[in-house]
């Protein structure tokens, strides 16, 4: 077949084993023969007035261009004058949903043979609206946003989501009755779009009772919908349901379509630059820039590969109770493929 015109994707490799881990995912493309070019952005050493923050302007441009991406962790400087490089990404692109899918990993052994579910956390707003204020000293005030606009939005990509992959169920996580007019606009936008998706079972499952639903059973769940702090804890559960930091994968859905995919983890800066870090979450976010890309086939042969050479169990990470490095994890992918 000839080959068609490759497709630009901008890569951040971000800090600490950020650029091992995006080097893992350049070799296992090349390997599988993936139609995407990349356009490289480093987190700048000095602050770029027009972003207020180490990512530079051009990396953004860069990112709204392409309507694609692929992201590594960022270690945000400490310091005054700069803003947050993940804060600035939420913002300067809209990205307003976080999608996290939790597969079991056949191979990897946890207490949970079957978990399958997939948390979509709104990103912009709630308890992480960076309103907070001392009233009088001893007491400070944290302002929690809910806007129709931005649930009705994260409450339609979640049904979307659902329909488009053969999903049966969302579930909107809450705490309405205590925030009955924050948690309250949220459930009541989400029940608004449920009435367009009638194909889907809706519920209502108020948070506490929903974590020790996951931890008891996590086959209750498929899709799970949510509030942004609500988000950021469920999904750090599900994480650990399947065994960890170094195999949970997520993409950020953005204005305009816009997809920038991320490893779950941070910088692991304890393990920074000796060759130790897994590189499976960044390369299950790639699989999931591929799909949205609708490069299905290079998808699914990258994930097989994964799922195989964990499973094989000759080359595992530490993380993983094993002792290959990350290039011979690597390697050892790109010879499944
Ligand atoms: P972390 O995720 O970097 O590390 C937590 C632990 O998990 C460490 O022991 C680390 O070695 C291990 N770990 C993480 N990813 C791994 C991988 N791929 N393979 C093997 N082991 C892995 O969390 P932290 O230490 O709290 O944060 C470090 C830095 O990362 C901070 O500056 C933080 O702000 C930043 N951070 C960035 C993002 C992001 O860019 N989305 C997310 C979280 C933290």
């Amino acid at each position: 077949a000839s080959p068609s015109k490759p497709i630009r994707a901008t890569l951040f490799p971000g800090d600490g084993i950020g650029p091992e881990i995006a080097e893992s995912v350049k070799q296992v493309f090349n390997a599988a023969e993936v139609p995407i070019e990349w356009e490289e952005h480093f987190v700048a050493d000095t602050v770029d007035p027009r972003t207020e923050s180490f990512l530079t302007w051009e990396s953004l441009e860069s990112v709204r261009r392409n309507r694609v991406g692929l992201k590594g962790p960022m270690a945000t400087p400490i310091g005054k004058g700069h803003r947050s490089l993940n804060l600035t990404l939420r913002k300067e692109l809209g990205l307003y949903a976080n999608v996290r899918p939790c597969h079991s990993l056949s191979g990897y052994k946890t207490r949970y043979d079957n978990v399958n579910l997939v948390t979509i956390r709104e990103n912009t707003e709630g308890e992480y609206s960076g309103l907070e204020h001392q009233v009088v000293r001893g007491v400070v005030e944290s302002l929690k946003i809910i806007t129709r606009q931005a649930s009705l939005r994260v409450a339609e990509y979640a049904f979307h989501y659902a329909k488009a992959n053969g999903r049966q169920r969302v579930s909107a996580i809450h705490k309405a009755n205590i925030m009955r007019k924050t948690d309250g606009l949220f459930l009541k936008c989400c029940r608004e779009v449920a009435e367009k998706y009638p194909e889907i079972t809706y519920e209502e499952v108020i948070i506490d009772n929903c974590c020790m639903m996951l931890v008891k059973n996590p086959s209750l769940f498929d899709v799970l919908v949510m509030p942004n702090l609500y988000g950021d804890i469920i999904s750090d559960l599900c994480a650990g349901l399947i065994g960890g930091l170094g195999l949970t994968p997520s993409c950020n859905i953005g204005e305009g379509g816009i997809a920038l995919a991320e490893a779950v983890h941070g910088s692991a800066p304890d393990i920074a630059g000796k060759n130790l870090a897994n590189p499976t979450a960044l390369l299950l976010s790639s699989v999931m820039m591929l799909r949205h890309l609708n490069l299905n086939d290079k998808a699914d042969r990258i994930h097989n590969a994964i799922l195989n050479t964990i499973a094989e169990g000759k080359y595992r990470t530490v993380d993983l109770g094993g002792t290959a490095s990350t290039s011979d994890f690597t390697k050892a992918l790109c010879d499944h493929l």
